[in-house]
């Protein structure tokens, strides 16, 4: 008998067996992906678990370097998988992580991540409650969105990004975030300057929709070194922004938290506990941004917000994503001391509400989370067909 055998028998057997009740030992049997067509920036990699009863959950895997890797990791993950049960989350974390930590991107880290979330969904649908109660409860319900129109926008000038603000001001929303620095040249480059230019005056274009009460969110997807940094956030102060967020790549944040006047952001591309513990010590940003897709799912969500929570940092989960990995990340943050505003993908393709039953709805740009077991959504079969990566 080895120590959690004996331990176990000291605690009546249960935790040792497993004595878990038929009904509720959801069985992982099989599994489905969808990869759905979306536009010039990626699909969406949908996962579908089933259990031996016929109980299904639904996780997202999308935006990973490369769907055909992603999609073989969920297949290697899965063989493992099945026949475990749908609580082993932590397993499941404890197994992929060395493949995760061996990789230099996000391909492990996006297959690991919609898994776990439909291992979630399961949980909650076999325990018939919402998957907030099963990370502390609701402290809210109504989970306020910001419009990121970045990936919508094909034109990349004050008038296209001006276009896509009034749609998502005109759907109700009253937070913006755009990335108009893509593409630019490195900093010192000839056209460095002008590009520079000319996303400042789609930033303005965006703040002149939004008036000057509406949230404006800047990302620099890490397009400038310090020097131009410090440069854009002295060029920013005027604009009242609500945030700006990873001005430098990871190394040079800090010096621009210390700078910026107004609140800094940044952290999407995290995995594991002590990546947000360091990027916190090291005081890279004032918001952190954990990514369900990312960081290992939802209970990693809840995990890197804990440890933010310590620091005092307020967290705004990242996630351009289909409606299931929105709500994935909406079901934790109903549940964080420390959330702030949840991410969406705007307006990337006009049939995105109807991926899922029911379909996805926000008013003034608040989601609201219902009490429908799992994360209360299925898949519509039909127009993820409809839509299917050829
Ligand atoms: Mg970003």
């Amino acid at each position: 008998m080895n120590r959690r055998q004996a331990l176990g028998v000291v605690l009546g057997g249960a935790w040792a067996t497993r004595e878990i009740s038929a009904a509720t030992r959801p069985v992982i049997a099989s599994m489905e992906i969808f990869q759905v067509k979306v536009n010039h920036r990626g699909n969406w990699v949908i996962v579908r678990l089933k259990t031996d009863t016929g109980v299904t959950g639904l996780g997202e895997a999308s935006h990973g370097p490369g769907d055909a890797a992603t999609i073989k990791l969920i297949e290697q993950l899965f063989a493992s998988l099945k026949g475990r049960i749908a609580f082993d989350v932590e397993w499941l974390h404890g197994y992929a992580d060395p493949i995760v930590r061996q990789q230099q991107n996000t391909t492990a880290a996006s297959a690991v991540s919609g898994l776990e979330q439909a291992m979630w969904d399961i949980q909650g649908k076999v325990l018939g409650v919402p998957c907030y109660e099963l990370f502390g409860g609701a402290l809210r319900r109504d989970i306020r969105h910001y419009a990121n129109i970045n990936r919508c926008t094909v034109e990349r000038t004050p008038a296209g990004f001006r276009a896509s603000a009034r749609r998502a001001v005109a759907d109700g929303f009253d937070a913006i975030k755009l990335a108009p620095f893509d593409g630019i040249p490195k900093p010192g480059a000839a056209g460095f300057q002008a590009g520079v230019d000319n996303g400042v005056a789609c930033i303005e274009a965006v703040r002149e929709v939004l008036g000057a009460k509406g949230d404006l969110l800047v990302d620099g997807h890490d397009r400038f070194d310090v020097p131009t940094g410090l440069e854009l956030v002295k060029r920013m102060v005027p604009l009242n922004l609500y945030w700006l967020e990873e001005v430098t790549p990871p190394p040079g944040l800090p010096e621009i938290d210390r700078a910026a006047p107004m609140k800094t952001a940044g952290g999407e591309l995290l995995y594991g506990l002590p990546a947000f513990k360091q990027y916190l010590q090291a005081g890279s940003v004032d918001i952190i941004m954990p990514d369900v897709k990312y960081c290992g799912g939802m209970l990693e969500l809840k995990k890197s917000a804990a440890v933010a929570e310590a620091f005092g940092v307020p967290v705004s989960p990242h996630g351009p994503a289909s409606p299931i990995g929105n709500a994935a990340a909406a079901h934790v943050c109903a549940s964080m001391p420390n959330f702030l505003i949840l991410e969406l993908g705007y307006g990337e393709v006009d049939w995105r509400q109807n991926l899922v039953t029911p379909p996805e709805r926000f008013e003034r740009g608040v989601m609201k989370l219902t009490d429908k077991p799992g994360l209360g959504i299925e898949l519509n079969e039909a127009v993820a067909a409809a839509h299917r990566v050829a």
